[in-house]
């Protein structure tokens, strides 16, 4: 499977047909992974403010049109169970992306899959009552996985988009981390957060009281690891040190490790849950599960995913190994995780030290992660692992890197930098790629690059 993920807004600049025509003839694409539901501008949208515009599309920011939503029709009769009723996005009028490319794409003998995304916006309907509830007892934009009209929202929107058309499956993206990497930053992109951690709503505490976990505990840990955090980062060192402190707090409160447990069991009950939803409706659609950068540089985060596991929910993942973006996001990582909890140990040992565990060999030093990106060795290290791991229980598709945007002085990926990553994926034994994250920022000259590899290696 040589899929790519493109969103509406493509297809319509562009043309169906014509956008069709380039991932074909150019990136020797077989596999559409349409972006139908999203409020994120990660899939959807055109390149992102602020960031050069790719040889091709609009050379024209939507920042001002793009809303999100489901890019497909809504049929109302599978959202019954839920509040979450209005989510159509306004963005290209009456149109429906998924009834306008499918026949395309069939003519074509391309198959396509629905891309659905957990990224919403606190503006629509229904999202406050179903919204997360952090440590200080706010609302949060984002939707609390354990509510049981936010489960039936994803089994429904699956469900729907599996019955109303004649699609090939559906890849479930849901990049939502736990509070204890939230509270640490722990995460490519994210801010430490120490005190907007989530969640602590009605539907958590039934669900930690059924397991033995004490809610107020919880809250009480979180409160702790908030005050550990926010005085690492005002450089009050405590006496026996910041690693101790914090291992220390995580023996006094094992309720942190727990609560964050609780959190990917909500997130891979939904998963569970959209799996079933999709072979109800027939049993050879396929589902695919986007596994998050972190889950690559995040030793912690590592410990908490099982490739077997996974597989046992999926016909495919997704495994990211995003290496041009890869450098900076790691370096974010390192610098992150350097402010708190490893605040003692010299960033760069501390970058080695992590090399090690993650087995990445030869990658460039902190100072110059995020100009030198990550290599297409770290490529086949990652596909080498998921491959591993999942022990033959499902496909591993590693993502590929084309044109994700990074920094003003961050690494910009080369042509060859692009064949060499999809060829490090595909000689390391993959099932295939997913060229990501979207069409709208992918310079054509790395399309190209990207389906050179492919041709040469599959013939
Ligand atoms: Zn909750």
């Amino acid at each position: 499977m040589i899929g790519l993920q493109v969103g509406a807004v493509s297809f319509v600049d562009e043309g169906t047909g014509q956008v069709l025509d380039i991932l074909q003839e150019r990136g020797a694409v077989n596999t559409v992974f349409l972006t139908t539901f999203t409020y994120g501008r990660g899939l959807g949208g055109r390149q992102i403010p602020g960031q050069p515009f790719p040889d091709h599309g609009k050379q024209e920011s939507d920042e001002k049109t793009f809303h999100g939503g489901n890019y497909a029709t809504p049929h109302s009769g599978f959202y019954g169970q839920t509040v979450l009723k209005q989510t159509r996005a306004p963005d290209h009028g009456d149109l429906d992306i998924v009834a306008t490319v499918l026949p395309a794409a069939k003519q074509r003998g391309l198959k396509l899959f629905c891309s659905i995304e957990d990224v919403f916006r606190s503006d629509v309907p229904g999202v406050r009552e179903v919204a997360e509830v952090d440590l200080q007892g706010r609302r949060t934009g984002a939707l609390c996985l354990f509510h049981p009209d936010v489960r039936a929202f994803w089994a429904g929107l699956a469900t729907d988009l599996c019955r109303s058309y004649d699609i090939d499956g559906i890849l479930f993206f849901n990049e939502r981390n736990g509070p204890l990497l939230n509270a640490l930053g722990a995460s490519h992109a994210q801010n430490i957060a120490s005190s907007r951690v989530t969640c602590f709503c009605e539907f958590h505490e039934k669900a930690a009281r059924e397991k033995g976990i004490g809610f107020e505990r919880a809250r009480e840990g979180y409160r702790k690891l908030d005050q550990f955090v926010q005085a690492a980062l005002a450089d009050q060192r405590p006496s026996d040190g910041y690693f101790v402190e914090f291992w220390r707090l995580l023996v006094e409160y094992p309720e942190i490790i727990a609560w964050d447990r609780l959190f990917d069991e909500g997130k891979h009950r939904v998963l569970a849950e959209i799996k079933d939803a999709v072979k109800a409706v027939r049993q050879d659609l396929q589902v695919g599960f986007h596994i998050e950068h972190v889950n690559s540089f995040n030793p912690i985060f590592r410990a908490t995913r099982r490739y077997d596991e996974l597989a046992g929910k999926a016909d495919f993942l997704k495994v990211v190994v995003y290496n041009n973006c890869g450098g900076e996001r790691y370096a974010h990582f390192i610098n992150n995780v350097g402010s708190t909890v490893f605040r003692d140990v010299p960033r760069e040992e501390l970058l080695r030290f992590n090399n090690h565990l993650l087995n990445y060999d030869q990658e460039a030093g902190l100072k110059d992660l995020a100009t030198a990106g990550l290599s297409p060795d770290y490529v086949a290290r990652e596909t080498k692992r998921a491959l591993e791991g999942v022990r033959g229980k499902c496909r591993v598709l590693p993502g590929i890197d084309i044109g994700i945007p990074t920094g003003r002085t961050s690494r910009k990926a080369s042509a060859q930098d692009t064949y060499a990553a999809t060829k490090a994926a595909l000689a390391s034994g993959a099932d295939g790629v997913i060229f990501s994250r979207k069409y709208s920022e992918m310079p054509l000259a790395n399309l190209a690059a990207a389906g050179k590899a492919v041709r040469e290696l599959r013939g």
